[in-house]
């Protein structure tokens, strides 16, 4: 297994000595996630977390393992997010669902490409298990697009018809589209399809410099060059919206669908080794010396480091006005 190239910045807690943490943000919507496999039966130009790379740092763990760290979230947490690579390639991923049902999850959220949900009886075989909420990502509103952004032949046939099937099973799905340089002009056509596909919620996500995107650079827009096109997309949607990995300054009005929000310095992560890290603050995260005299400066996380390497920080607009102290009293004040 290759090292984390940041390995030494990382705090390891197990997962059994984390509960005062957890405590302090417990009522915060954390849900903790855990990571079932590497592999996917995708390889999105895009992949943040390289999934079919023979360098990823990603394992699948024995059944065994899973079932004790689902026991310890547990503790924690009545919720969980079953996530991979791609989850369902798991053969024992019907498994899995059903020991967290048995383990009293109340919400079980699986991360999910979508496309073996295509297969109905699958997907009624996931819901019997116990899953209740799918968390689907899909990136483009035609085969053309989608299937090159995923490379992976009749994906966006599949994609739809796995979300036409959840929907069927009256599951609650919300739709992760990863924001990128292929894309970005058809996002008010996406934010059409996924309307008539009645999915219950759109997280618009921009994309992340690591993994794939890394030796794939032209994939990276300017986040100036998405905006108009997002603020059609939003405008055109009719479901919850949400969007993400855009700093405050950029998304004006529609920062009220912003969730990338800086919660006390600190981003709790579990990585895929089913061991909860903290990461430290601003890791990954760039601002310039700017920044400081910015209202959203302690609740922003900026820029992500590889964007910034591409683009610089010239985006990046301070905006004036009282500072906002923490993100309490930014959800508490509606603050725009
Ligand atoms: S100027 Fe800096 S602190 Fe302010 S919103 Fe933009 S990135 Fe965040």
């Amino acid at each position: 297994m290759p090292e984390l190239k940041d390995k030494k910045k990382y705090f390891r807690i197990k997962t059994n000595n984390f509960h005062n943490l957890i405590e302090k943000i417990r009522n915060l919507s954390f849900i903790p996630e855990i990571c079932i496999t590497n592999k996917c039966n995708q390889n999105c130009l895009f992949c943040s977390a390289d999934a079919n790379s023979p360098n990823c740092y990603i394992k699948e763990d024995k059944l065994e393992n899973i079932k004790n760290t689902l026991r310890d979230l547990r503790r924690v947490s009545d919720r969980i997010k079953i996530t991979g690579g791609e989850p369902t390639v798991r053969k024992d991923f019907l498994e899995i669902i059903k020991h967290a049902k048995k383990l009293g999850f109340k919400k079980i959220i699986i991360e999910s490409n979508g496309q073996n949900f295509s297969v109905f009886s699958f997907a009624q075989k996931t819901v019997e298990a116990g899953a209740n909420y799918f968390f689907i990502s899909f990136h483009g509103p035609n085969a053309k697009l989608q299937d090159s952004l995923t490379q992976s032949v009749s994906s966006f046939l599949r994609t739809k018809q796995g979300i036409i099937n959840l929907k069927k099973l009256n599951q609650e799905v919300n739709i992760n589209v990863v924001i990128n340089a292929k894309n970005y002009k058809s996002l008010p056509k996406m934010i059409v399809l996924l309307n008539k596909l009645k999915v219950n919620s759109i997280t618009l996500s921009f994309i992340i410099v690591s993994g794939k995107a890394e030796q794939n650079k032209k994939i990276i827009p300017k986040m100036t060059e998405v905006l108009p096109y997002l603020k059609k997309a939003v405008s055109a949607a009719v479901v919850r919206i949400r969007i993400t990995h855009f700093p405050f300054c950029l998304l004006g009005e529609l920062n009220k669908y912003n969730t990338w929000i800086k919660i006390q310095g600190k981003t709790i992560i579990d990585n895929p080794n089913f061991i909860i890290t903290i990461e430290p603050k601003d890791m990954h995260d760039r601002k310039s010396e700017s920044c400081k005299k910015c209202r959203y400066d302690k609740i922003c996380f900026g820029l992500r480091e590889g964007y910034v390497a591409l683009y610089g920080f010239d985006e990046l607009k301070p905006v004036a006005g009282p500072k906002i102290k923490d993100f309490e009293t930014y959800y508490a004040q509606n603050i725009l």
